[in-house]
């Protein structure tokens, strides 16, 4: 019997709807599966929180966090937070840096029956979570922006050996487990940042050493941001540091279909992290018409990274039928959301899925 503690934690707008099916849909997957046992606990985080507590992040549910295996995080829309209220900070990014959530996996893939830019595209981007050009959370303490003057401001950037390294591993683990080219691509701009990306392509490189079966290859960003566009089928694994990815990431969900389209998963050495790659979507919260796909796949992802982690079999297999039945309900396209094309609400097409599942033998 393996056994798992999980968080819920909705977040705000669309993350009230599309967090709840997420959850639906897992505790489908696993229903055949009794020895795959979960244990759900659901955390104030967000805007509602702030209502309920006054602080966006309440200390109990961070400490909560600590004793649990992962957590499904909904998006946070933090830019609507009141300003000047210190107790209205901006969560996700506290969450991937205490708890060591060094790699954000993202992948981007294109399904025949949705409208794409180009089809046969399977690439996943790891991008370092915790450093970079981010303000809010490379420092130790305050931010990496400031202003000498009125008329200057200033950002820095912190790359590490050591987080780089960290991505780049997960790279290459993803590369060696996938069904793809075996292949490893690394992003920077080495040629003006010679120092920060010279050591995030140089500590890629290193650890490239250790996975002599898998292909490593560096790109300079401004040429892959092209190729992303134009030849998308060429990569297999790529990673890159928290900027380029951030935006790379974007680019890439643009390709497959959207942000609706762009499932995420931030993992450490213990803790794991189910967050889809786009916002709150406050422009459609309310409506009930996001698409749960982001969430759901997210979800999925964070089943088969515990099952694999605890040797799990029962766990991977139900996060593979996840798989399915999804590929399915967007095969058939009977029951999608507006972006898809379809005329179903989030719940409508979060129930579909989950019949899939249960029609799975
Ligand atoms: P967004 O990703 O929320 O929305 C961009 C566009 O994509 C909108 O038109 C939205 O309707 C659409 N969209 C996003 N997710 C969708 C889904 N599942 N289904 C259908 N359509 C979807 O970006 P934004 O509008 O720039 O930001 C809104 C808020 O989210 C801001 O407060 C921002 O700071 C925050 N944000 C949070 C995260 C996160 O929590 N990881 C990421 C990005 C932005």
């Amino acid at each position: 019997m393996a056994h798992y503690k999980l968080g819920i934690l909705k977040g705000d707008d669309i993350g009230l709807e599309i967090v709840p099916v997420a959850v639906e849909v897992l505790k489908a997957a696993v229903e055949k599966y009794p020895s795959v046992n979960i244990e759900w606990v659901e955390l104030p985080i967000g805007y509602p929180s702030y209502l309920e507590t006054g602080e966006t992040l309440p200390e109990k549910t961070l400490q909560t966090l600590y004793d649990l295996d992962g957590w499904l995080l909904g998006p946070i829309g933090h830019m609507a937070y009141p300003k000047n209220d210190p107790k209205a900070i901006n969560p996700h990014p506290i969450l991937r840096r205490q708890f060591d959530l060094v790699s954000n996996i993202r992948p981007a893939k294109s399904h025949p029956s949705l409208p794409c830019l180009h089809q046969n595209v399977d690439i996943v981007i790891v991008r370092e979570n915790n450093e970079g050009f981010q303000p809010d959370r490379n420092m130790y303490k305050g931010t990496a922006e400031f202003m000498p003057t009125p008329d200057m401001a200033l950002s820095m950037r912190v790359i590490t050996r050591r987080n780089s390294q960290m991505a780049a591993r997960t790279a290459f683990d993803l590369a060696r487990q996938r069904n793809g080219q075996k292949k490893v691509t690394a992003i920077h701009k080495n040629t003006v940042f010679k120092l920060t990306c010279g050591l995030f392509v140089d500590s890629c490189r290193e650890v490239s050493q250790e996975y002599p079966d898998i292909t490593f290859e560096t790109m300079v960003v401004d040429t892959f941001a092209m190729n992303l566009v134009m030849r998308p089928q060429k990569y297999d694994v790529v990673v890159s540091s928290n900027m380029f990815g951030d935006i790379l990431t974007d680019e890439a969900a643009g390709l497959v279909g959207g942000l609706g389209m762009a499932p995420g998963l931030c993992v450490g050495p213990q803790y794991v992290m189910a967050q889809a790659t786009h916002g709150s979507a406050p422009d459609i919260a309310g409506k009930h018409i996001a698409n749960p796909y982001a969430m759901v796949m997210s979800g999925q992802m964070m089943l088969s990274w515990l099952g694999n982690r605890k040797g799990d079999q029962d766990a991977v297999k139900a996060a593979l039928e996840i798989e399915k039945a999804v590929i399915k309900v967007l095969t058939e396209l009977t029951h999608v959301t507006p972006d898809l094309g379809g005329k179903s609400s989030t719940e409508e097409m979060g129930e579909a899925i989950c019949k899939e599942i249960r029609a799975l033998t």
